[in-house]
């Protein structure tokens, strides 16, 4: 299990990819592609995905009886890192520097003197400006890195680092013989995908760490691994989801991209997507909109997102009495602001359904002076009214380049959507 989330991670360096890694984990269990704009004549016992914009994914399997019933899981497709903007190419003293700005709530300095690679979407000039050629691609091989000032030019860098967002995290790329300019970037681009530069007329290309997953511990109990936060979620949505065939209802997996800066996007949870989804299956089964209302009432939607974990070095920022620890089970987020979704009710259940099923769980809540963070779950339940609770498996360092987990958490958090999806 802990193999097969490791590569998936490798396989998903950009949110494009972790769609694409996730349709092929479904095709692979026989889920059929639908496309959106035409009618889908869905069957009992079916199995389907469709995907919005190159980066989220919904996926759903029809119960084999005709009772019907509503459970949807919804993790994100993206994670913190750099985006490479346009007209990137910087060449400035001999050296190719690759201009890029932050993507979501990152830890800088996590970033620096690592091996990193880009990949994304590329897209080529098409038949005309409305058909333009979107590609997924991927370096796959180290290709920059943001070199740090030694600390003989600043003998004040073990007393915390100022690291500006534009001028300290600019990547190294290449070093340029004298007549070559700014050009060299989208030059180097095309002649990776066999085009030439005019036909890039665009690209989305996320800057990722170039080093796969490793276990660590004196047991092998720990994952080093980037991008945890939260392939962990979306690894553990699909196997779950493609390991079975509930015997009644619609269960979903929605992983939608942009969780983290916001969620406000067309394929972000804070939009009509999963309603439409879900309005969508609802007519290929030929039932109506009375028929959704009833299962929205009576569902549930487990947003499934990474959570913090009780450090060692720095046990005064957890909670005092609510202390998850790796290697303890999935987490139960609640929060009195509703940044975590849930209630008592939601909590309770899940914890129910962790107890019936021998599944190790613990309770998260953020210390009242630290804020903590969010997720999508809130957003997504009060889209569709529908109940909600927020889960995951405990992290240390959530948003470093490379997060660290417990083997076993992985594995409470996929039974505990097995159950759920079932
Ligand atoms: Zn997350």
């Amino acid at each position: 299990m802990i193999q097969e989330l490791l590569t998936f991670i490798t396989e998903a360096p950009s949110p494009y990819h972790t769609a694409r890694a996730g349709e092929a984990l479904l095709s692979a269990a026989g889920f059929s592609p639908l496309v959106w704009g035409k009618p889908w004549l869905l069957a009992p016992g079916g199995r389907y995905y469709t995907k919005a914009f190159g980066s989220a994914l919904l996926a759903f399997s029809v119960g084999t009886k005709t009772k019907r019933g509503l459970r949807i899981a919804a993790a994100h497709t993206d994670f913190p890192g750099f985006r490479v903007k346009t007209s990137a190419g910087l060449a400035r003293d001999g050296y190719g520097l690759v201009n890029v700005e932050p993507y979501g709530g990152l830890i800088l300095s996590s970033w620096l003197d690592r091996p990193l690679s880009l990949a994304g979407q590329i897209v080529l000039r098409g038949k005309d400006a409305f058909s333009p050629e979107l590609c997924l691609f991927d370096f796959a091989r180290p290709l920059l890195t943001i070199p740090r000032l030694a600390i003989h030019l600043d003998r004040k860098a073990n007393e915390g680092e100022k690291l500006d967002r534009q001028t300290s995290m600019t990547p190294v790329a290449a070093l340029l013989e004298k007549e070559i300019g700014d050009e060299f970037f989208l030059e180097k681009l095309a002649r990776e995908i066999g085009h030439k530069p005019e036909d890039i007329l665009s690209y989305d290309l996320n800057v990722y760490l170039a080093e796969s997953g490793s276990l660590l511990g004196l047991d092998g109990e720990f994952v080093s691994a980037p991008r945890l936060d939260n392939l962990t979620s979306v690894h553990a949505c699909l196997s779950a989801l493609a390991g079975q065939t509930a015997e009644n209802g619609v269960r979903v997996v929605a992983l939608f991209d942009h969780e983290e800066v916001g969620s406000r996007t067309k394929q972000g949870a804070d939009s009509s997507l999963l309603p439409h989804l879900l309005e969508a299956i609802y007519r290929g089964l030929e039932l109506d909109a009375d028929d959704l209302a009833d299962d929205l009432a009576q569902g549930f939607l487990l947003s499934v997102d990474a959570a913090h974990g009780l450090h060692p070095n720095y046990e005064d920022k957890a909670d005092p009495t609510n202390r998850p620890r790796l290697g303890q089970g999935l987490v139960i987020k609640r929060a009195a602001s509703q940044s975590y979704a849930g209630d008592a009710a939601s909590s309770a259940i899940i914890s129910a359904l962790c107890a019936e099923h021998d599944i190790p769980c613990q309770t998260f809540a953020n210390r009242s002076d630290i804020p903590g963070g969010s997720t999508l779950g809130s957003m997504a339940s009060a889209r569709l009214g529908i109940r909600a609770q927020d889960v995951g498996v405990p992290l240390l360092a959530m948003h470093s380049a490379r997060e660290l987990m417990a083997v076993s958490d992985q594995d409470a958090l996929t039974r505990l959507l097995s159950a759920f999806l079932f």
